[in-house]
């Protein structure tokens, strides 16, 4: 499953070179090339999906296994003092490659980067209602 058009499709093939950490018959992991912070890669699937909504339950969960991997095996290696796991999905959320990755970024102390979203606030009736509307 492959999409002429898609930047890491060819990626993930090798038809266009990266710098890649680890590979197997299911993934290529690679640095970023614009990288939030020392180490940022990436984790994608060879095969094309869009986004998590596409990406099959069984190789989500191979991803998420080989994430623990990487996080163990960059924060031996880099000494970084944390770790974020991220995963956009859609334009609102920040997708700008429509091919299904994980980030894998390392943090440091003083790395000076800002990843997480503001906290906001919710009733309990707000929240009663929305568990409502999702598992009701
Ligand atoms: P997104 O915003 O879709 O979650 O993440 C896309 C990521 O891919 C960005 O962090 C961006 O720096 C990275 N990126 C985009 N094009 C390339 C490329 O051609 N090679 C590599 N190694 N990374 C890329
Ligand atoms: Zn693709």
């Amino acid at each position: 499953m492959k999409d002429d058009n898609c930047i890491f499709c060819k990626i993930a093939a090798g038809e266009i070179p990266s710098k890649t950490l680890y590979e197997d018959e299911q993934f290529r992991v690679i640095l970023d090339l614009g990288p939030a912070t020392r180490g940022h890669a990436l984790i994608l699937p060879r095969n094309h999906y869009g986004n998590i909504y596409e990406l099959p339950e069984e190789t989500a969960g191979d991803a998420m296994k080989l994430a623990k991997r990487m996080a163990g095996l960059m924060t031996d290696k880099l000494h970084c003092d944390g770790f974020n796991i991220l995963q956009n999905n859609g334009e609102i959320a920040g997708q700008t490659v429509f091919h299904f990755h994980m980030h894998l970024i390392p943090r440091y102390k003083d790395d000076g980067q800002v990843i997480s979203g503001k906290s906001g606030s919710a009733s309990s009736e707000e929240l009663e209602e929305i568990k409502n509307i999702i598992i009701g």
